[in-house]
């Protein structure tokens, strides 16, 4: 198969126009297979050679202008049309396409639940050419005009609204022009929620057997939708582009969503099957609106090459989250994406493999090197630096240079540089320049906070490694006693804005010097942060005294990375969570924070020996929280979401205590009765996702057994049962149990995306070293063949999670390394594998540390 060059869709571009795509699916040809026909009617502008893709089981037969063509003659994915005569022409192609089990193309599951089929496609960025044949590029765009053939009592889902024109036919109305990779189908006896919203159909759906999960949570979902759409109308000048708006739970789907025009399809673990925090609906509600707002940009007006993958998502990320902030219940969305979502940057950027948010095109040469981009530069870092240039230009200028921008290449494609001149046209300030610092280098600036008093007032310098400017607000704090609880607290004394370089004086501010001074207040920049000395004390000791979530966010973001950099001994870290976190009331904060201490500090930063101290500290948090959450009554557990009364104890935070002890217990005993009790003293009840983490930490801990997985196997059926039994067999701690599981991930070529991601995440366990030693060395051969044979998709998952991350030491180190030279390394895994290694080095280098 042939990776698509930039030049090589230069070439095309310049060469062809395509108008319109007739597409005939037909879904019941059995359960490998479909059938696919297309007709292509496109201009060649002038004489000349070119290809349309296609990776079929079968090409059956090919036409151009009713002359048959000769199948034989597919190289790859590539069939040469040589010769073009300049003006229109008819391209069809007839083929048999294979169905897929990793999530790519046409992906067919079958729900264990009740023997239901659906299948879905996910067309990026190559994978149309699984299910039809097209000229595959994003700035080809063209209309998309499809009819399937599904077998009775499907229901057909597509870009435009679907009408049934014969039992089992559905036609899909013609789309506008769009791009190949956003062409979407979902067939399948849908469970479907319907309505209205100005004007259009909107719609919800999911397999049967979620659908009384779905119903539960329709309105909320659907509020948020008609929220989000109506505060985009207020954004954005141009209306929303296409005829009406569905969201599909797909089942085995590999991202989070895909903004599919019309069409978005989800991970249908956002159909919530049992209790979440609020927290975690918040993000099922950016992910919505992340999607909607791709609608406009990378739908409406589309990348012209993948180089600018980060634009889609970095403006999808950043509106996602200030538009969840203003219109919907979710009012406080930046603390999670500073806890959740940045550290992702910060990572990312710290790697070898960091890019410029807006890469050199040179370095995306082909769709390959641009699968790599989809890393937390693109999502979390991009999106940091558009804040950053909303606080900089002003919203209102910001949105008028973004309404200038579709204005001008609505149902067209657009570069890096039509949006920097389009934002330029509504400001005076030098967008030209902030976007070369900005976005055209790599690395996170570290901004340290210098204070000296000086007679009755006091200074504040800012030290910074690296040129990129930022605007910043300070905050300043002093402490209080609070006299009706006796206890101690910080008081906001005054927040004002700096830019950053200073002008070589520093900012005078008059009283005596603050108690704690913090730079990037409001979390408005991407950079790290370096408290001064007498703050950092402050901040340790007060940290859940801070007034303001976003600014606890920031601080703990601090004790992040000093950790990460071996400035901060990790139990410092881990003290800083056990003395705070029982008095934090922000979920996100305390998820975040609890998670970072229980996968970096205990189980990798720390060495082996230190690693049980470190669960107890964290299970002793836990029953901290648990305590703090005690006298929940059964109405409490079953309240609308988000109506928690305050001072009242909160069941999500709860839920957390409950999820992080099951996490770190290091004896069976009390998660034991907990399981055989069928519920935590005090509540929650045990619902299937608390059972199955409950069973997992029993297998790593090795007290229980293949009955006990099989016996809650027929309890939930369900493919997230299979899911929990594949975790718990691969986390047994035996031989034939890890030998078991190593078989199913590298040899058995059927086994779903999903099944090879729970079977991975139960395999590797911290405290199973010597059992798992002589897999550390077998995981990169199998992992390289694996990526070259089942393609992408598993290529990641096999990078994240079947990859020995707890393997802390040189040894492993060098195998990695080794493996990096291996020709046969396809680029997905290679990327993997450089940023896991990093990773790897860099939890070494934080043990060596201390
Ligand atoms: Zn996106």
């Amino acid at each position: 198969m042939s990776v698509l060059t930039r030049n090589e869709a230069q070439t095309r571009a310049q060469l062809l126009d395509v108008h319109r795509y007739t597409v005939d699916l037909d879904l019941t040809t059995g359960e490998a297979t479909f059938d696919s026909t297309t007709a292509i009617r496109f201009t060649a502008r002038t004489a000349g050679d070119t290809f349309v893709e296609i990776k079929p089981e079968t090409l059956r037969s090919l036409s151009l202008d009713g002359q048959p063509l000769d199948p034989e003659r597919l190289d790859g994915n590539r069939y040469p049309l040589d010769s073009l005569t300049a003006g229109p022409h008819e391209l069809t192609v007839a083929a048999t396409m294979r169905y897929s089990r990793t999530g790519e193309g046409m992906h067919r599951f079958t729900d264990p639940a009740d023997g239901e089929t659906y299948v879905y496609t996910q067309l990026f960025m190559e994978d149309v050419q699984r299910v039809f044949a097209a000229f595959d590029q994003p700035d080809l765009k063209s209309v998309f005009d499809l009819t399937v053939t599904t077998p009775t009592g499907w229901t057909v889902l597509g870009n435009g609204v679907s009408t049934q024109a014969a039992d089992g036919r559905w036609h899909i109305a013609p789309t506008p022009p769009i791009s190949t990779y956003l062409v979407a189908v979902a067939a399948g006896p849908w469970h479907s929620v319907t309505t209205q919203h100005a004007g259009l159909p909107f719609g919800i759906h999911c397999r049967r057997s979620l659908a009384p999960h779905l119903d539960a949570d329709a309105d909320e979902i659907l509020d948020i939708t008609r929220a989000c759409y109506d505060r985009y109308h207020e954004k954005f000048d141009e209306p929303y582009p296409f005829d009406s708006y569905d969201q599909a739970f797909v089942p085995e789907f590999n991202a989070g969503a895909m903004e599919n025009p019309g069409l978005v399809t989800f991970r249908d673990e956002f159909v919530y099957r049992s209790a979440v925090t609020d927290t975690e609906r918040q993000t099922r509600a950016m992910v919505v609106a992340h999607e909607m707002a791709h609608m406009w940009f990378g739908d409406l007006v589309t990348l012209t090459w993948w180089d600018d993958i980060w634009l889609n998502e970095s403006f999808a990320e950043y509106m996602g989250y200030q538009t969840l902030t203003e219109a919907t219940r979710f009012t406080d969305t930046w603390t999670d994406f500073g806890v959740a979502r940045k550290g992702w940057g910060y990572d990312a950027d710290q790697r070898p493999s960091t890019h410029p948010v807006a890469p050199d095109p040179d370095a995306v040469p082909d769709t390959a090197s641009a699968l790599l981009n989809f890393d937390g530069i693109s999502y979390a870092k991009g999106a940091s630096a558009l804040r950053q240039l909303v606080a900089w230009l002003g919203e209102k200028d910001f949105l008028a240079g973004i309404n200038t921008h579709f204005s001008r290449h609505k149902f067209a494609n657009a570069t890096l540089a039509d949006f920097i001149d389009n934002l330029a046209t509504a400001t005076d300030r030098d967008v030209h320049t902030w976007a070369d610092a900005w976005l055209r280098t790599t690395g996170v600036d570290t901004l340290t906070a210098h204070v000296e008093t000086s007679g009755h007032s006091w200074n504040l310098t800012v030290d910074r490694a690296g040129d990129r400017p930022h605007r910043v607000t300070v905050g300043t704090y002093d402490h209080s006693l609070d006299t009706h609880t006796g206890t101690d607290q910080l008081t906001l004394r005054d927040r004002f804005d700096i830019d950053i370089p200073q002008d070589g004086t520093p900012v005078t501010q008059p009283g005596h010097r603050p108690d704690l001074v913090v730079l990037n207040d409001h979390d408005l920049t991407y950079a790290k942060i370096r408290l001064d000395p007498g703050s950092w004390d402050t901040a340790l000791t007060h940290l859940s005294g801070i007034p303001d979530p976003l600014t606890r966010a920031l601080v703990w973001n601090t004790a992040r990375d000093m950790v990460r950099d071996g400035e901060l001994h990790p139990t410092v870290h881990l003290t800083a969570a056990r003395t705070h976190l029982p008095y934090e009331t922000d979920l996100a904060l305390v998820q975040g924070v609890l998670g970072f201490a229980a996968t970096q500090i205990a189980d990798r930063y720390l060495p082996p020996q230190d690693r049980p101290t470190a669960l107890a500290t964290l299970t002793s948090l836990c029953r901290d929280l648990l305590r703090r959450t005690e006298g929940l009554t059964a109405k409490d557990w079953e309240q609308a979401p988000g109506t928690t009364t305050p001072g009242s104890p909160d069941p999500g935070l709860r839920l957390i205590a409950v999820r992080h002890f099951i996490d770190a217990a290091t004896q069976p005993d009390a998660i034991q009765d907990w399981l055989r009790e069928g519920t935590v003293p005090g509540g929650p009840e045990l619902d299937a996702e608390l059972r199955w983490r409950i069973l997992t930490r029993l297998a790593v801990l090795g007290a229980t057994d293949e009955t006990a997985i099989a016996h809650e196997l027929d309890k939930d059926p369900s493919a997230t049962g299979q899911e929990g039994a594949a975790r718990c067999r691969a986390a047994l701690p035996t031989a034939e149990a890890k030998a078991a599981a190593w078989q199913a991930m590298f040899t058995d070529d059927t086994l779903s995306n999903y099944l090879f991601t729970a079977t991975a995440q139960g395999f590797w366990q911290p405290g199973q070293s010597e059992l798992l030693h002589p897999y550390v060395a077998r995981y990169y051969p199998d992992a390289i063949a694996l990526a070259a044979r089942r393609g992408p998709a598993i290529a990641e998952a096999a990078g994240r999670h079947a990859f020995p991350a707890h393997a802390v030491d040189p040894d492993s180190i060098r195998l990695g390394e080794q493996a990096l030279t291996d020709p046969a390394l396809t680029p997905a895994l290679r990327r993997k594998l450089t940023d896991q290694l990093d990773d790897l080095r860099r939890a070494l280098a934080v043990r060596d540390a201390h």
